[in-house]
């Protein structure tokens, strides 16, 4: 590829609105371009990467044996309808309606569609097991979209859906995947963990999460350094021993409270069930610079609501503050004795839907950066909103459910997961086969999904400097830049140039040739953003030694690689 004729377009700044690290990035490196509230175009350079993750995903897939298809993006609502998800999706699912008024659901992920080809594909037990994945755009109104590619509402995903006869090939199709996904993430040479996502006994679990561990994560993953434990913070926590109740609290019934939509909207919003148990929470701030210092602020409600007391805590030189038990959430909230009830050194505080759920949920409200604001509250506007990371009942050095270790935390970015679904779906849209003994049977099925398009933020996370994006050579969007000095003045070097990029080109590694006629600091600058692996300075004088300029896109300086060996050092 020549620069020249290719689509180059950097930025200086990111847009205000790109949070993290890698939507900053995507965003100055030309690779994605706002069209609306989680809708991107992948712009020519971003989608070299996107091709490139899509080209390991599919030889892995067909590797393991699945068969790739191709299902509708807008899938009738009849089919929503017989699973009863046309009603339990909510919000999140985008329904639209043709010139007829009929409905469709735009599809956030294509069991229904796939059931309903397997229900009339397959008769016998000897077309079993099968596999069918695709690769296709999905769209899931999410709440919250954010982070450019990371939770977009229109996004790509490789789904796979495995068919069987019983739950032993159910759950061999399932053991296919995961160790698929496992040379998946290894080969985009991404630091990835594995873990439970149910609660199901240690080791038998019937759902993975694949994660790439970066600190950005919207996840908190618990493994045991030790033993093979590793599980999301749900499938952990529902393992782990319930609190005590609050002593105090009375129970609050969902019509009695005048909160009562609040403290659900933010239940169902940070995925918080009513009845919960919490042993710490994490949060962190935009600390504000206040006289040199930084503080955080927290608001606190607390006691009855129509109250609306309203407690400042401001903790000077933090930025992170961390309530690692509840002794010392007893020790913010406890000033007010029977708030959460008196709790001892490392106890949980219960809170089942009872007064201090409400509270908690009013502390959550007031404190995360979702875009929840109170409005009846004395919040004052003027004060920076901590955000709340995770809600816990299970901290670092609790003891390991296998009891071979202590527990450490970590945060994770779902990339991917993997599901033991059975007859979920079979069996609402009697989707079955004729066993051996001639006898219809349900299919047991299995669904896989990969994230394709949040791998390139998720990369990114992983990968980057002050200067830019650094790619995994694997999904880079080219492997090798060449810029010649003076391309257009010297024919010694336009000649050395194109001799490299045919070369290059003939060994089938993927180069551009930075033919645009920029200055060198533009031009470098450029391609350190962008994250290309592999640079080669091609000039005058390094040709009149027979030598060319090599400099690796994590290396601090560059290194001299005689002209006829650059091919092989790059190989
Ligand atoms: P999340 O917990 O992040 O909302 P999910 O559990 O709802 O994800 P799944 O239904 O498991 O997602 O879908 C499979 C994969 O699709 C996820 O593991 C993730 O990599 C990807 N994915 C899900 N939602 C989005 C999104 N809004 N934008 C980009 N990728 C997504
Ligand atoms: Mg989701
Ligand atoms: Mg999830
Ligand atoms: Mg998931």
């Amino acid at each position: 590829m020549r620069a020249s004729r290719f689509f180059v377009s950097t930025l200086k700044e990111a847009p205000s609105d790109a949070e993290i690290i890698s939507h900053k990035l995507m965003m100055r490196a030309g690779m994605i371009k706002r069209l609306g509230s989680g809708i991107y175009t992948y712009m020519p350079m971003g989608l070299r990467v996107i091709r490139k993750v899509e080209a390991i995903v599919r030889e892995e897939m067909n590797r393991a044996g699945a068969v790739e298809l191709l299902m509708p993006v807008v899938q009738p609502a009849e089919l929503w309808q017989e699973t009863g998800r046309w009603d339990k999706m909510g919000p999140e699912l985008m329904r639209v309606k043709d010139r007829h008024g009929r409905d469709y659901a735009i599809q956030p992920t294509s069991e229904e569609v796939v059931t309903d080809v397997a229900r009339s594909e397959i008769r016998s037990y000897r077309q079993l097991p099968v596999n069918f994945y695709h690769i296709q755009t999905k769209f899931r109104d999410e709440r919250r979209p954010r982070f450019g590619l990371m939770r977009g509402r229109e996004f790509t995903m490789k789904d796979a859906y495995s068919f069987d006869r019983d739950v032993e090939g159910m759950q061999k199709s399932y053991r296919i995947m995961y160790d698929a996904y496992t040379r998946i993430f290894n080969r985009f040479g991404l630091q990835f963990r594995a873990v439970a996502a149910d609660n199901g006994a240690i080791g038998g679990s019937g759902s993975h999460e694949f994660h790439v561990i970066a600190d950005t994560g919207e996840d908190a993953l618990v493994y045991c350094p030790t033993s093979d434990y590793a599980a999301n913070i749900e499938a952990a926590e529902a393992l782990a021993p319930a609190g005590e109740r609050a002593a105090a609290a009375e129970p609050l019934t969902k019509t009695a409270t005048p909160n009562k939509t609040r403290c659900e909207d933010v239940a169902e919003f940070l995925n918080l069930p009513l009845a919960r148990t919490v042993k710490s929470i994490v949060l962190t701030v935009d600390a504000a610079e206040e006289g040199g210092e930084k503080t955080l602020w927290l608001l606190l409600l607390r006691g009855d609501h129509e109250l609306n007391e309203v407690k400042v805590a401001k903790i000077p030189g933090l930025a992170e503050f961390r309530f690692a038990g509840a002794s010392e959430i007893v020790e913010w909230f406890g000033s007010e004795p029977g708030y959460l009830g008196p709790i001892g050194t490392r106890k949980p505080v219960n809170i089942v839907a009872d007064r201090a759920v409400a509270n908690m949920s009013d502390f959550i409200c007031g404190a995360n950066e979702e875009g929840f604001h109170y409005t009846g509250a004395n919040w004052g506007r003027d004060i920076p909103q901590p955000i709340v990371h995770d809600i816990r009942n299970v901290v670092e050095g609790d003891p390991s459910p296998d009891g071979k270790g202590v527990l450490a935390i970590q945060r994770g970015i779902e990339v991917g997961h993997v599901f033991q679904l059975g007859t979920r779906y079979s069996k609402d849209m009697n989707a079955t086969f004729l066993d051996v003994d001639g006898k219809p049977a349900l299919m047991q099925m299995g669904c896989y999904g990969i994230g394709i398009t949040r791998i390139l933020g998720a990369a990114i996370e992983q990968n980057f400097d002050e200067r830019g994006i650094i790619w995994p050579a694997s999904i880079a969007p080219f492997q090798v830049v060449l810029c010649p000095m003076g391309y257009d003045r010297s024919e010694t070097v336009r000649n050395e140039t194109e001799r490299l990029y045919a070369a290059l080109q003939s060994a089938g590694i993927d180069v551009i040739l930075d033919d645009r006629g920029e200055r060198p600091g533009a031009m470098f600058a450029d391609w350190e953003l962008i994250g290309v692996p592999h640079r080669v300075v091609i000039g005058d004088r390094g040709l009149k030694e027979g030598m060319l300029e090599y400099q690796g896109r994590r290396d601090a300086a560059a290194t001299g690689v005689p002209v006829e060996q650059m091919a092989d050092f790059i190989r």
